[in-house]
């Protein structure tokens, strides 16, 4: 990824993030996919008092896109409140896997250190469309 595409999912994250409810945790994620057309969507933690209601940053970013009609999903970056970048969880893995599983993942801590990964290294062998026949909406 070039360094004005880094640049620009970094601010949209970061102003997801800046956006994060997470009154329990007080752990603020923010994070941004960029879209096969180019275009970038942010999205931030939304938690809830009924804990396994709350969401990650991660989806909010891929039901931006997908609601802005995006149909594939070129990269991810995600920022938490740790110094050490913050990998998605198994769960965000998997949502992310049904947009391209071959997309670059990119993790920046706060103080900065950056890793970059590929969704297969972070998910081998992922459940996908192509153990069934799916109905596509
Ligand atoms: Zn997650």
């Amino acid at each position: 990824m070039d360094e004005a595409t880094f640049q620009r999912m970094l601010d949209a994250a970061r102003a997801a993030q800046a956006n994060a409810y997470a009154p329990y945790s007080g752990f603020r994620v923010g994070a941004a996919v960029l879209g096969g057309s180019g275009a970038v969507f942010g999205g931030c933690n939304v938690e809830n008092a009924s804990y396994p209601v709350s969401t990650c940053a991660e989806r909010g970013a891929i039901s931006a896109a997908v609601a802005a009609g995006e149909k594939a999903i070129v990269a991810v970056l995600i920022v938490g409140t740790a110094a050490d970048p913050v990998p998605p969880c198994g769960f965000c893995r998997q949502a992310l896997s049904e947009f391209g599983a071959s997309m670059q993942v990119v993790l920046v801590g706060e103080g900065g250190v950056v890793k970059e990964r590929s969704l297969a290294d972070l998910l081998p062998e992922a459940f996908g469309p192509s153990f069934f026949a799916p109905r596509r909406g």
